[in-house]
């Protein structure tokens, strides 16, 4: 018999790092086994949207967890899932009309690309093969999502399995990549320049889709497009019969102070969204596609020849979705997006008035990131990040690609907690500076 190794058999993100078992959460509160409290500032990777505990959420799921634990989507739907898809396509203001329902932020990318694929199929425009997305995005770990993000570590050991259908162009970020003296509209036709570029050397009638994240999150750390960027976009994609995906799995459901991002960029909505995280506020696994009704249509149009063929075993799980409709009625019933703008422009306020070393606080909502004036060589992102741990504040950390930290705490958050998580990232980056002398 295998000796039992105990919690050291869990197949940990890493091999080396030891992790703090989290026994209990209330609030913007993570507990520990001795009872410390961990202020959690970035909602995990911006997921638990209501904090932890809450007591309509737990009791939602209790609810249909009697009722009814799960019926194969196959034979069966549930009055949650459906409750969900009306309550999310009915707030769009008809921007869309369906909701798949998945369980993570991967598989709803993989879906939305190939959702985009077999429209195109059922319309005879088989030719459509190729997607543009962006250098440094970030869209998931699975190969097709991975295939279309950019997110520089997670990729390398995996380039030769990835698929060559995904085409790069530049991010849109403006502080960073406007050149001298020029201004925001100009950079944003600089961009749709190299996008037609693109679209002329793939052939612009095999373009199936272009993807891109509304604000760039895990990779870039919280950068919102350019003003029209969004509004260039959804021209380009009509014009070359492409269609548009915004990736919303991280910056959407509230996330910046709109249910959806594009609602605060512009308005211009896409053809297909993928949406997570904060949808369920990580009371359990779920994520979602929502499509416009010139998918659906395609789809009934093409349904007799090709049904969408993709399928998951917890697909519309009925305990995900009543978690997840318990969430979204909240937020919407507690006007939790009027908090999440002015705590957000405390925290902005608060970051800019006080870190140290600081090159830029961008973001938007309860989505800011905080970049650090530093070297290549000696960045300061991730000793912070592990020194707020240590000090009683989880914070994310981005990619590589920018040395920054990634602040996303719960909706529910007060002003007091707002200054507490900064007092300690604060005093985090005074501790390493310190340090290093
Ligand atoms: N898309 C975006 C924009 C994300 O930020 C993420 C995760 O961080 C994903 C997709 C993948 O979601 P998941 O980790 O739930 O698979």
């Amino acid at each position: 018999m295998v000796a039992s190794t105990g919690p050291t058999a869990i197949f940990h993100r890493s091999f080396t790092k030891n992790y703090d078992t989290a026994v209990g959460g209330k609030g913007v509160y993570i507990i520990g086994p001795d009872g410390r409290k961990t202020l959690d500032g970035s909602s995990g990777a911006a997921v638990s949207c209501l904090g932890h505990g809450h007591p309509v959420i737990i009791e939602a799921i209790v609810q249909q967890a009697r009722t009814m634990a799960y019926a194969h989507s196959s034979f069966f739907t549930s009055s949650p899932a459906e409750e969900l898809a009306h309550l999310l396509c009915s707030l769009s203001n008809g921007a869309f009309t369906k909701l798949l329902v998945l369980s993570s932020g991967s598989e709803a990318v993989e879906s939305a690309i190939k959702i985009a694929r077999q429209y195109h199929f059922a319309r005879g425009d088989k030719q459509r093969v190729n997607y543009i997305s962006r250098e440094f995005s970030y869209h998931g770990n699975s190969i097709g999502a991975l295939s279309a993000g950019h997110h520089p570590q997670r990729r390398e050991a995996f380039v030769p399995l990835l698929s060559s259908a995904f085409h790069h162009v530049s991010p849109c970020f403006f502080s960073r990549d406007g050149r001298e003296g020029e201004v925001e509209e100009a950079y944003v036709e600089r961009l749709v320049a190299e996008y037609e570029a693109m679209f002329e050397k793939l052939g612009s009638d095999t373009v199936a889709a272009v993807m891109v994240e509304p604000v760039s999150g895990a990779t870039l750390g919280g950068v919102p497009a350019a003003a029209g960027y969004l509004r260039r976009l959804r021209q380009l994609c009509d014009k070359h019969g492409s269609l548009l995906i915004f990736d919303e799995v991280m910056c959407g459901m509230g996330r910046i102070g709109t249910l959806h991002a594009w609602q605060s960029l512009g308005g211009v909505a896409p053809d297909i969204e993928t949406i997570g995280k904060g949808l369920g506020a990580g009371y359990q696994p779920i994520s979602g596609v929502l499509v416009s009704g010139k998918i659906e249509e395609a789809f009934r149009q093409g349904q007799s020849k090709t049904p969408f063929l993709s399928g998951h075993t917890y697909q519309d799980h009925s305990i995900a979705c009543a978690a997840a409709l318990a969430t979204q009625r909240t937020i919407r019933d507690k006007d939790l997006l009027t908090n999440v703008r002015v705590m957000g422009n405390r925290l902005e306020e608060r970051l800019k008035a006080t870190v140290p070393m600081l090159k830029e606080v961008r973001g938007l909502g309860l989505f800011r990131a905080v970049e650090f004036k530093t070297t290549s060589t000696s960045p300061l992102a991730a000793d912070v990040a592990t020194a707020c741990l240590t000090n009683g504040a989880a914070v994310y950390l981005c990619s590589s690609a920018v040395d920054a930290v990634l602040f996303a705490p719960p909706y529910i958050i007060s002003e007091q907690e707002i200054d507490d998580l900064v007092d300690i990232f604060v005093e985090s980056v005074k501790q390493i500076l310190e340090a290093r002398g």
